[in-house]
């Protein structure tokens, strides 16, 4: 016992119980701290001189460690949160205009919180950007449809574009994203075999979509309205007074904005894959519209209706 306690008291020991320990690298502390209490138990210290080597050399280091660990591990969360946050609303892919890009990013951390959901800005519904997974998930979706329905299956590519004073860039990109999140749902045209790819490539495009201001409507053609959309050869072409306010008569039916914007997006692509006006008439009061009808002007007693209907499934 009295060797323990003479051991015990080796300056090589004696040095660790100043405190000076807090000072040096935490790795020697720790292995020292160790070494010592290994020590103290193998040559069977008393309980007085283990309390106090346990006291002056363990608390510390553990305390020290302890502290380490929790920042370490408080650390790696924050920065794998950051990590999936950017992960999950990257910056906005290529885009047919470059300014587009800049203020997309400077809200990206906005739209991280927002992701999923809408938020509202003024009368419009503004969603944040599709990420490439979603994009992915969505015509997964859709070619799926495609496959199913027993139509020959036909894949387009549209172009996004603006026309005149509508809005800035995060306009730009919540109209982007309602146009393929729309045109590629299950209950739209892929169940007439119809899919739809975005391209920033104008060449590359079947057909454009536009945002336009409601003046230059007629610019396109004069069979255009300043009041309607429109659709002219590969034109489709979206007014932006409708876009952000729809229809008095459409919203009295009880069609919200978000679903007028999707019935005057896949009424005019209707156009576009060779369908016609009120070439189906309503079938009855309160029977779902035919999406080809002009459902903005007069619903004849139906209700309004933002897919295509069973009869309507088809492409010229
Ligand atoms: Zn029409």
């Amino acid at each position: 016992m009295r060797d323990n306690d003479s051991s015990d008291r080796d300056p090589r020991n004696v040095r660790h119980d100043r405190g000076g320990f807090f000072l040096r690298p935490l790795g020697r502390t720790h292995f020292a701290c160790i070494r010592d209490c290994f020590h103290a138990i193998r040559r069977k210290a008393s309980p007085k001189v283990a309390k106090s080597v346990y006291r002056t050399h363990c608390m510390g280091t553990l305390s020290v460690s302890l502290v380490v660990i929790v920042a370490v591990i408080v650390v790696a969360t924050a920065t794998n949160a950051r990590i999936a946050a950017e992960e999950d609303n990257p910056p906005r892919p290529s885009h047919d205009d470059p300014a587009v890009k800049r203020p997309a990013e400077q809200r990206k951390d906005e739209s991280v919180q927002q992701r999923n959901k809408e938020m509202v800005l003024g009368k419009a519904t503004v969603q944040s950007a599709l990420i490439d997974r979603s994009r992915r998930e969505i015509l997964a979706g859709a070619q799926a449809t495609a496959a199913a329905s027993g139509k020959s299956v036909r894949q387009y590519s549209y172009c996004v574009s603006a026309k005149g004073e509508v809005g800035g860039a995060g306009v730009q990109q919540q109209f982007e994203n309602v146009v393929f999140r729309t045109l590629n749902d299950a209950r739209g045209w892929p169940r007439a075999g119809a899919t739809f790819t975005y391209s920033a490539d104008s060449g590359q495009c079947d057909f454009v979509v536009y945002l336009a201001q409601p003046s230059l409507m007629t610019s396109f053609s004069d069979n255009c309205s300043d009041k309607y959309s429109c659709r002219v050869g590969n034109d489709v072409i979206i007014n932006e007074a409708r876009w952000n306010g729809a229809t008095e008569r459409m919203l009295q039916a009880g069609m919200s904005l978000d679903r007028y914007r999707s019935m005057v997006i896949n009424h005019e692509v209707g156009h576009r894959l060779g369908h016609l006006d009120n070439e189906h008439v309503c079938p009855g009061p309160q029977a779902l519209a035919p999406l080809m009808q002009e459902q903005s002007i007069d619903l004849h007693g139906c209700a309004p209706n933002e897919w295509p209907t069973d009869s309507e499934l088809w492409i010229d």
